[in-house]
């Protein structure tokens, strides 16, 4: 299967080559053998195969009325809904919890024949950089288990590492795909924020929250944001026209590319990711692309604001998690009040606690408009940034992470250091814009590393085209 898209093999189901029970076996197998890297928190192996079974009558009696998805295998990350299915959002206060309905994200994907494999393991509500804040462990890297695998969905950019799915659904609240993806050696694609409802997505800061994917190919990128990139009315803040397939994924001969001086001068940025970032532009320079380089000074304010604006949408949506509508409830409580403390106590990890609290100081009376207004201020002053750049320029290019892969058991010294890995990837979801990940190779520690591609909002299709320039460019 390793190295197929989603058309060859459908090409080969269809001829009847091999069927969608041996699919799914062959990636229930892998599976297993992946089972030290925790990156799966349950795995539907019974439901899987029965549906491949379905699927594999469909292809011999009735194939024309086959799903645009049939031969897909998906992987859904910890933080998604799939009805009469458990979903815990990596924590210990939706224990036991059973969804009553799909995400739309999920029903589309059944809609058109998808089987969803399992559920992958995240940091705890999507809060994290590294997936070492999960309820259920961390995640390790396929490429070095000694090494974190990136997050917050760890557990997806794993599972298609180790080819346990074609396609992995994730989310991407501050980089959660593209950085997974990025130290996973994958490519991992967060779309303008709208273009795919949040209805079913545990909310995290809901005006950043965003579905994504990550997969080992582009175009299966493309097929799966066809289906599931629809227009929803339970998602207030969905676009309702100019959804993935409507979009012109045409770009013009001379392409125009920014990049920002202070993300390739920056001090925390890796020698060798930095080398062969410039490394890419340069040779796309050579193919007569036009490259930019724009001064951005407010790099340095990207990570404080989306990191007040984020805790605060967290303290307020994780306020619903009292012990009485989802998951875990405290056994030690007599009172009420105790109830509600304690079962949130007892029921989130540090991580998540200390967001909530952040939170509810940027948002206290005394403090708002110290923080929480002032956020919103340069969040809107990046937006109109990005807006002047994008009159000029097609993309804005930059590094993924300004590290690899680092090791499981290293300590921070400073605890705003693991915070810092999300300064290249935050920039798109403050400002809605679509953002990859494209994979690069490996460094010479082995560990693999991503290049980043930013285009205008809406401009998803055009985003993906370059990233497909980009792979070549790297690999021919
Ligand atoms: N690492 C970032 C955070 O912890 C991004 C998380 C995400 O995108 N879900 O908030």
């Amino acid at each position: 299967m390793e190295g197929k898209s989603l058309k060859q093999l459908q090409q080969e189901l269809l001829q009847g080559s091999i069927t969608c029970e041996q699919v799914v076996q062959y990636y229930l197998a892998n599976i297993e053998k992946i089972k030290h890297l925790n990156a799966y928190v349950e795995v539907y192996a019974d439901e899987a195969i029965i549906s491949a079974k379905t699927l594999d009558s469909k292809i011999i009696q009735e194939p024309e009325k086959l799903g645009k998805l049939f031969g897909c295998i998906v992987s859904v990350k910890d933080l998604i809904v799939h009805k009469d299915h458990n979903v815990s959002a990596g924590s210990k206060i939706l224990e036991g919890f059973v969804s009553q309905f799909d995400a739309t994200c999920i029903s589309a994907l059944l809609a058109e024949d998808a089987i969803i494999i399992g559920r992958t393991n995240c940091d705890e509500f999507g809060m994290g950089s590294a997936n070492t804040n999960s309820y259920f462990g961390p995640v390790k890297n396929g490429l070095n288990p000694e090494r974190i695998s990136g997050g917050s969905s760890g557990g997806a950019a794993v599972a298609v590492q180790m080819d346990t799915c074609l396609v992995a659904i994730g989310t991407d609240t501050g980089g959660s795909v593209r950085q997974p993806a990025s130290m996973c050696g994958v490519y991992g694609y967060k779309p303008t924020y709208g273009l795919v409802s949040r209805y079913g997505l545990v909310a995290y800061a809901s005006s950043f929250d965003q579905a994504g994917l990550l997969a080992k190919n582009l175009e299966d990128i493309a097929c799966i944001m066809e289906v599931i990139s629809v227009a929803d009315e339970y998602d207030a803040t969905m676009m309702s026209q100019n959804l993935f397939a409507d979009q012109n994924a045409e770009i013009p001969q001379n392409i125009k590319i920014a990049y920002f001086t202070e993300t390739i001068e920056n001090d925390t940025l890796d020698l060798e990711i930095k080398a062969q970032t410039l490394h890419i532009l340069q040779d796309l320079n050579d193919k007569g692309a036009t490259i930019e380089a724009v001064n951005f000074d407010l790099l340095e304010a990207l990570v404080p604001c989306y990191y007040i604006l984020t805790t605060a949408e967290a303290s307020s949506n994780l306020s619903r998690y009292d012990g009485v509508r989802y998951g875990y409830r405290s056994p030690n409580a007599s009172t009420l009040n105790d109830m509600y403390v304690m079962s949130r106590t007892e029921g989130f990890g540090t991580e998540v606690k200390k967001r909530i609290m952040l939170g509810s100081f940027v948002l206290s009376e005394a403090y708002y408009d110290t923080y929480f207004t002032k956020a919103q201020q340069v969040r809107q002053m990046i937006c109109d940034r990005l807006d002047v750049l994008f009159e000029k320029y097609d993309f804005l290019v930059m590094p993924t992470t300004p590290k690899v892969a680092w090791p499981i058991n290293e300590k921070s010294e400073n605890p705003l250091e693991s915070y810092m890995a999300d300064i290249y990837t935050v920039l798109a979801n403050l400002a809605g814009i679509p953002a990859i990940s494209v994979p690069l190779g490996n460094n010479t520690e082995n560990m693999p590393f991503g290049i980043q591609v930013m285009g205008k909002r809406k401009r998803d299709k055009k985003t993906l085209e370059m990233a497909k320039i980009i792979s070549k460019v790297a690999f021919d």
